[in-house]
């Protein structure tokens, strides 16, 4: 998305003023499908972790994200709360 918009921004300087806002347009039209692009991938993901019953039991959202680390601390990304059961310790 960054480098489209690079690029759009070059031919904007680049173009001269009458075929500036066609390419204006083009720009919007294209980040706009990007935008929504990035908005399906992260609604898949919501949807894959609802079907699959990976969500959250204290705020219903979902476990998944990428960079969470969920998998290893156990800890909800959104509300932090921990997630993994409590294990009673046997009495000694
Ligand atoms: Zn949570």
């Amino acid at each position: 998305m960054l480098l489209t918009l690079l690029i759009c921004f070059l031919l904007l300087v680049l173009v001269s003023q009458h075929h500036r806002s066609l390419l204006f347009a083009g720009l919007v039209v294209i980040v706009l499908i990007e935008a929504y692009g990035l908005y399906r991938i992260v609604q898949h993901d919501y949807d894959l972790c609802r079907d699959l019953g990976y969500i959250c039991p204290f705020c219903q959202k979902p476990l998944y994200e990428a960079r969470a680390g969920t998998h290893l601390n156990g800890l909800c990304p959104k509300c932090g709360k921990s997630i993994l059961p409590v294990t009673q310790q046997a009495p000694c």
